[in-house]
């Protein structure tokens, strides 16, 4: 039996809207559905969301639901005929006070105020994710006189990033706010903030999940990793351990620091993430090419591959299923390049385990001597009774080919380990606290499930003595499926 490993993100948008095609996505595999706040209303989201869950039940599958705050994007405002092109050299006028439909080939209006406070003559500006590019030569007013560096084409609305960050916008905007709300409408397993600065970003959105009405730990943060700043030391490490998740968002965070220095710095929050005890998602224009074509470049399958070969818990498509040609084709290719990299030996590789780090909490190292147990023995697989969902999340921060089973009676555990790589959740009602019972309920349920079929199988399954107590984890027990299981 080979289970993928890495997991499926897969954002949703006017191609997934036909229930027939968003049924064929999760059927091919996806783990976990992005809703983009950047576009469309609350409604939308809210009957995407409901579609989604209605479709994974029918399954019996379980599948989380990512809201994805829009954040202080920095827009340009609109120019009367839809679009312009700038030539090279030509001059060219940011101006906060011009009207928001009056921009042409001179001057086109910005949405943020203090833009002319953030920069300085000699900073450069990138527009549309870096297909054009400004020169700033110099600031009177409300109006940036630049020259363009790079032309090209300029439509209405399109992203302004300072080229090496600083640009003081906060990362939760007014409406991000109020998304907020609809996220716990929405009853949604991660909430992700974009453009965060600091740790501060993170601890904000985590009060504001509170005050409406989240239950700690309900909707885990993805923090997405998208300013030139953020990446920095110590700040990127209070990021990530005052986060749940970081998205690798390659897309801005590209055109901040220069897509040269991306893949370096896509490996480092990976390796970071993974030792801190967080989730990681890599994302952005992994299979680009699918919005209009069936199948993936090679670069592509390298580039997802890769991802894998990194230790990325997931990987995430974008406007391939939101607004392509082939959401469907795109998730089938993603499936079968993860299923096949993880094939590849390298993946075993627990380097940054091996450094002598104390544990902290009593579930924490039965994790920890569970993974270690199972890469040294023929283990088929590891059965873990959990609450949170949390001694699963440390155990797949080891690398490992063995499948991790969250078993849990809480949905919401469910639908949010479904991110971590390795880890596959399915409901158990664990209505004895019997040791002995205990063990031949999870055996049976295995072998009915095909996970074990052999008495010479191992498990290793851990418990806590008393069940419905968070962090209780306090056993490991290594059995054989022929000692336990009924007869
Ligand atoms: C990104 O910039 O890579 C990203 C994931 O964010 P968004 O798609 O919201 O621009």
């Amino acid at each position: 039996m080979s289970i993928r490993r890495t997991k499926i993100v897969a954002t949703l948008g006017p191609a997934t809207d036909d229930p027939v095609m968003l049924e064929k996505i999760i059927k091919a595999g996806v783990d976990v559905v992005r809703l983009n706040f950047s576009h469309g209303d609350a409604e939308t989201h809210k009957k995407r969301a409901e579609l989604v869950r209605t479709i994974a039940a029918k399954y019996l599958r379980h599948v989380a639901i990512l809201v994805d705050l829009q954040g202080p994007k920095i827009r340009i405002a609109r120019f009367r005929d839809k679009k312009i092109f700038l030539e090279r050299g030509a001059p060219f006028v940011l101006d906060i006070n011009l009207p928001s439909e009056a921009g042409d080939e001179t001057q086109v209006g910005i949405s943020y105020p203090q833009l002319a406070s953030d920069v300085e003559p000699g900073d450069v500006l990138m527009l549309d994710d870096g297909r054009v590019e400004l020169d700033v030569d110099r600031v009177e007013g409300g109006r940036l006189f630049c020259t363009v560096r790079v032309g090209g084409e300029l439509s209405n609305n399109k992203g302004i990033n300072l080229q090496g960050g600083g640009l003081s916008a906060a990362a939760l905007t007014e409406k991000d706010k109020a998304d907020i709300q609809t996220a716990v409408q929405i009853d949604a397993d991660y909430v992700a903030v974009s453009f965060p600065r600091t740790a501060a970003d993170i601890e904000e959105a985590r009060q504001l999940l509170r005050e409406a009405g989240a239950i700690d730990g309900n909707i885990g943060i993805v923090a997405k990793i998208e300013r030139a700043e953020a990446i920095e030391m110590p700040v990127i490490e209070e990021i990530i351990k005052a986060s749940d998740v970081i998205m690798v968002a390659r897309g801005d965070l590209g055109v901040e620091i220069g897509d040269a220095r991306l893949p370096g710095v896509q490996k480092d929050l990976i390796t970071r993430s993974r030792a801190l005890n967080r989730v990681v998602i890599t994302a952005t224009q992994m299979m680009e090419s699918m919005i209009k074509s069936p199948l993936p470049t090679r670069a592509e399958v390298c580039d997802v591959a890769n991802a894998v070969f990194d230790g990325t818990d997931a990987v995430m498509l974008s406007a391939e299923t939101a607004s392509g040609d082939y959401p469907d084709k795109a998730v089938e290719a993603m499936d079968r390049v993860c299923l096949e990299a993880e094939q590849y030996p390298l993946m075993v590789n627990n380097e940054e385990r091996k450094e002598y780090a104390p544990f902290h909490r009593i579930d924490e190292a039965i994790a920890m001597a569970t993974m270690y147990a199972a890469n040294h023995l023929n283990v088929k697989a590891i059965a873990s009774l959990t609450e949170t969902g949390s001694t699963t999340l440390w155990m797949s921060r080891t690398s490992s080919n063995i499948p991790i089973f969250a078993l849990t009676p809480h949905r919401k555990t469910c639908t949010r380990v479904t991110l971590f790589r390795g880890v596959y959740p399915f409901k158990f009602f664990m209505d004895t606290i019997d040791h002995a019972e205990l063990n031949q309920a999870v055996i049976d349920d295995f072998l009915r499930r095909g996970l074990v079929d052999s008495d010479d199988d191992l498990v290793i399954l851990t418990k806590g003595d008393l069940s419905g107590v968070r962090g209780g984890t306090n056993a490991m027990k290594i059995v054989r499926v022929g000692d336990v299981r009924s007869r």
